[in-house]
């Protein structure tokens, strides 16, 4: 150690000891003044790299005392310690600056780290936001800016351009979270669109393209479960299959778009002609449309057939130059039970056919299968 192998001139004054020889003011001021620069950093001691605080402070403490009173400086070994006769000046000298050293170096990382951290954290953002918007813009050019003054060395520039940095950073967050919420809103939309047109696709595959009502194959589905639903709850079901009259003569008179609205037109009154959500109108084929009736047997059958007719006797139909009126005919079966759809739907077929047979614009009771087997 310095202290003991150079204890002397030109570093030692040459001045007795203020503690142990005659009085000197100037030296005693002077040793004073560098122990309380020492206790003053001692007392504002912080963490350089891996030694702490704490101990920082305890070295300077010791150089203080040594420096007073010639207590052994820190690091002396047992036989330097009992040799109190001069300050080690060089050893407390080197431990001074190197401590200043490694403290500017501690700075100097912390800085050069935090800038690396800022960076790493801008370049994650700009990552996976994937924006370009106006503040990802702004953000870089603050990070440049805050380069800058990491490079200057100005604590306060540095401190100004970090806070603008966060400012920046919080920007282009709020930017995010406002782009996602756009593109939420936006796939939402999207979304009830596609449903909308799913559910118009499933619309479309269930009615006829020209007249709205049900077509033949929800027509086929819905009877035979209707049929079940009755057989399984003892509960009646009556099919009326409707037929437009001289159908061919309105094609062939007033051609066949007029043929197409009439169609419609019957379509329509026989759909507001049986309202309920049970009931069900659709067209068979052609100029023919069945209807089930869920809940309805013998008893009414015969007042719902006429219902039926009278709805279409009761149309008026503009078809450009002509006011049309038509009439149809019905044929009416009321299941049986264990009856299968396409034994219903043969026996008010032939019921329509009697009803065509017996002069058109009226209803026929399909027999009874029992009382057709039995004759
Ligand atoms: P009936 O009283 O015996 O039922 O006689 P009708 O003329 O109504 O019956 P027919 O079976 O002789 O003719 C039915 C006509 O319906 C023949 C066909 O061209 C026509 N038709 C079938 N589908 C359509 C359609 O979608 N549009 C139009 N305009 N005509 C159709
Ligand atoms: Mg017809
Ligand atoms: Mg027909």
């Amino acid at each position: 150690m310095f202290w003991r192998k150079r204890p002397s001139a030109p570093l030692e004054p040459s001045a007795p000891s203020p503690r142990g020889g005659a009085p000197s003011d100037e030296l005693d001021e002077a040793l004073e003044g560098a122990a309380g620069i020492l206790r003053a950093r001692a007392r504002h001691a912080f963490c350089v790299g891996h030694e702490d605080a704490a101990s920082i402070a305890t070295t300077l403490e010791r150089w203080a005392s040594h420096v007073l009173v010639r207590s052994p400086p820190p690091g002396a070994s047992r036989e330097e310690a009992a040799d109190p006769a001069a300050r080690d000046w060089r050893g407390l000298v080197e431990y001074v600056s190197g401590q200043a050293r490694r403290e500017q170096e501690w700075v100097h990382g912390s800085v050069r780290d935090m800038r690396e951290a800022i960076f790493a954290l801008v370049d994650t953002l700009g990552r996976s936001s994937g924006a370009h918007g106006r503040h990802d813009a702004l953000l870089r050019r603050r990070l440049t800016t805050l380069n800058g003054a990491v490079e200057s060395g100005s604590t306060d520039a540095l401190k100004r351009e970090a806070l603008a940095v966060a400012a920046a950073v919080t920007a282009v967050i709020e930017e995010q979270r406002l782009l996602a919420e756009r593109q939420a809103k936006e796939l939402e939309e999207r979304l009830h669109v596609l449903t909308e047109q799913l559910e118009q696709t499933r619309r479309e595959g269930e009615t006829d393209p020209l007249t709205k009502v049900a077509n033949r194959r929800i027509f086929d589905v819905s009877l035979a479960r209707s049929l079940a639903v009755a057989s399984a709850v003892r509960r009646p079901l009556t099919l009326l299959m409707v037929d437009v009259d001289h159908f061919k003569r309105i094609n062939d008179q007033h051609g066949h778009p007029a043929g197409d609205k009439v169609l419609c037109a019957v379509a329509d009154g026989l759909a507001r002609a049986f309202p309920r959500r049970s009931d069900l109108v659709a067209r068979y084929g052609g100029e023919e449309f069945a209807i089930v009736l869920a809940d309805t047997g013998d008893e009414d059958a015969a007042s719902l057939a006429a219902r039926c007719l009278g709805a279409v006797r009761a149309l008026r139909i503009d078809v450009g130059l002509r006011v049309l009126a038509v009439t149809a005919s019905a044929g009416v079966a009321v299941a049986r039970p264990g009856e299968s759809a396409s034994d219903l739907v043969a026996r008010a077929d032939r019921a329509l056919y009697e009803a065509k047979a017996r002069g058109r614009d009226r209803f026929a009771h399909a027999a009874d299968p029992e009382e057709s087997r039995a004759a």
